[in-house]
């Protein structure tokens, strides 16, 4: 039956044959030839050109029936876009719902229809508002839009954005969590509940989009009344509905909205999703420095997470102050700390150009965030600061207290920036892409990491991130990689980055191990004395289950020879256990490689 908004394939049948036959037999059709075939037969359809999720869709639908027999190969060639699962892994990203956050920072927007510091017209945040804020349903449309354009759905890395997570009342996140992998079971198995989800969501809750229209709207310059104040008076009625449910339904039965669910449940689903058709293969979540505690990494782990978005933002406590951050630098070594003797994935934020902040010294801040073994994340979100009406720096900018950096002063710093990154950490994002009609002053050009590249390739250099050198669409001859070993210092011990490369040092695939001192006694007692995977990744196009691609990364074995080397090392070093934080979806892949099963992680004994 065709999902909302989608086309009846049958009625268009003719013409979606005309132009699948010769694609589906023929491999030689590339974009060029595959475009004028759908502008010949989109004329033939009374102007109607066929999307490529259309042609997709009619190409599973027809194989084998009016087509040549299913052959994975041809959705290889109709797929758009394949740099979104060329990491070997398909990201789902969703927006927890609008709710006060803990942070004051000056530069934050204040935008009342989304969680802090989105806006309501970024793409990501459109879907999340479209979709409720409910997580099944982003979800689930997300991995059906992937399915549409040709992605595969099998490997899913969830993304959890919005505010500051560990805000957020305990019922919910595990309600959150638990209605995600909910959507990965019924989507995996070909079950859609959405009608049901929108047809209680219609009737009980603000956040249906029909029902979800603030009319306020904060400006920073005037801040009469905080994003909180007004997101809790606006909000009052879904906050206290879903307080008292929470309250109330401990014992009873629930409907699929109420934000509410148990410890219990949510390890059920994980369970499930073990061998699902659809597995969670990493799940993240984003928070504030100060926010993270013993306990508080424990409740994460507990939820699935295998990484954490942390807001750095700076390295300068006279910056912190001055932005209202509310914390010191002091709490991001401390929960940088945490997170990594966890075994936690690192994915720092960092910004520059905030208030207070100037270019010299902003370079600085990153030298040492790459020189103090307290900071060295896994990953890294550089997002210069631009000026947003709803943000208090509007105060500032009109008192003349901030000005944005000059377009060739950004690129001078940006390029410094990414002549320090390490080979071990990953540039995943360098300029946050908000519509350029949202700001006010400040940079709006989206491709500087082109510019950047660029920048250093006229000096005969190249970024040595992870990311610049990451194998994607390439065929990778796995006898030709190097096994190389990078090893540093952290607040926590050693560090072992394990990476496959080429000769041009291309990465074909990586693990993080570390090795935590003895002098680094671990609070949660199964990680005591034990070396950690971090982090196992393996590039190549992602492949569904049982597809293959000769060549491609993902199929060499790479995954299996970097945990065999990473158990050499740790047992050399003297540990005798190998942990892993595994991810719900790749418990099974460890438990066959000779891990089993602790409390929150996998264990491997070394001899
Ligand atoms: S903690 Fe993050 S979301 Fe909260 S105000 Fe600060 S920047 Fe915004």
């Amino acid at each position: 039956m065709p999902y909302r908004n989608e086309i009846d394939l049958n009625k268009y049948r003719g013409g979606l044959l005309a132009i699948l036959h010769p694609i589906a037999s023929d491999p030689g059709y590339d974009e060029r030839r595959i475009n004028k075939l759908v502008q010949k037969y989109g004329r033939s359809q009374g102007g109607r050109f066929f999307s490529r999720d259309e042609l997709i869709r009619a190409y599973r639908q027809f194989a084998g029936k009016d087509l040549p027999p299913f052959d994975a190969t041809v959705i290889e060639r109709l797929r758009m876009k394949p740099v979104r699962s060329a990491s070997g892994v398909t990201p789902v990203t969703v927006l927890t719902k609008p709710f006060p956050c803990p942070g004051e920072c000056v530069f934050c927007p204040n935008d009342v229809r989304m969680p802090k510091s989105y806006l309501s017209d970024e793409p990501g945040a459109q879907r999340a508002e479209q979709n409720a804020f409910d997580p099944y349903l982003q979800t689930y449309s997300r991995l059906r839009a992937y399915f549409n354009t040709g992605h595969p759905t099998d490997k899913i890395e969830v993304i959890v954005l919005g505010g500051t997570w560990s805000f957020y009342p305990e019922a919910y996140q595990i309600w959150f969590v638990k209605r995600i992998f909910d959507a990965l079971e019924d989507f995996g198995a070909g079950v859609d509940r959405t009608g049901e989800i929108w047809a209680a969501l219609e009737s009980a809750s603000q956040l249906h989009p029909a029902n979800n229209t603030p009319q306020v709207t904060i400006h920073g310059a005037e801040l009469q009344h905080t994003y909180n104040q007004v997101v809790q008076s606006i909000y009052a009625d879904e906050m206290r509905r879903s307080r008292e449910l929470g309250e109330r339904l401990q014992e009873q039965e629930r409907s699929l909205i109420d934000e509410y669910a148990t410890w219990e449940e949510l390890e059920a689903a994980h369970a499930r999703n073990e061998d699902a058709p659809c597995r969670c293969v990493g799940l993240v979540v984003e928070t504030r420095p100060d926010h993270l505690s013993e306990a508080e990494v424990i409740r994460i782990r507990r939820l699935g997470c295998t990484k954490v978005q942390i807001g750095f933002q700076s390295l300068s406590d006279a910056v912190l102050r001055v932005n209202k951050r509310g914390h010191e630098v002091a709490a991001t070594r401390r929960a940088v700390k945490l997170l990594r003797r966890a075994g936690f994935q690192i994915h720092a934020h960092r910004m520059p150009n905030l208030l207070g902040a100037a270019p010299e010294g902003d370079l600085e801040d990153y030298r040492r965030l790459f020189g103090d073994p307290d900071f060295r994340p896994d990953e890294l979100k550089i997002y210069p600061c631009s000026l947003i009406e709803s943000a208090e720096l509007m105060k500032f900018y009109q008192r003349g207290e901030w000005q944005p950096y000059t377009h060739e002063q950004l690129l001078e710093l940006l390029t410094g920036a990414f002549r320090l990154t390490p080979e071990y950490c990953r540039l995943t994002r360098v300029i946050r892409d908000i519509p350029g009609t949202d700001i006010v002053t400040g940079n709006k050009t989206t491709n500087f990491r082109q510019l950047v590249e660029n920048a250093l390739a006229a000096r005969g250099e190249h970024s040595a991130d992870i990311r610049a050198r990451e194998v994607r669409f390439r065929a990778v001859d796995a006898g030709t990689l190097q096994l190389d070993e990078l090893w540093y210092e952290t607040s926590v011990g050693r560090e072992v980055f394990l990476q496959f490369i080429a000769d041009d040092r291309e990465i074909a695939g990586f693990l993080r191990l570390a090795l935590p001192d003895e002098n680094a006694p671990s609070f949660i007692e199964e990680l005591q004395g034990a070396a950690i995977i971090r982090e196992l990744h393996v590039y190549g196009q992602s492949l569904e289950i049982g597809e293959s691609a000769p060549g491609k990364a993902q199929h060499s074995g790479l995954g299996l020879r970097l945990i065999e080397r990473a158990v050499e090392i740790a047992a050399a070093q003297g540990y005798g256990n190998l942990a892993v934080i595994s991810a719900v979806g790749t418990r099974g892949y460890y438990r066959k490689r000779e891990f089993v099963d602790g409390v929150l992680y996998q264990h491997r004994a070394l001899s």
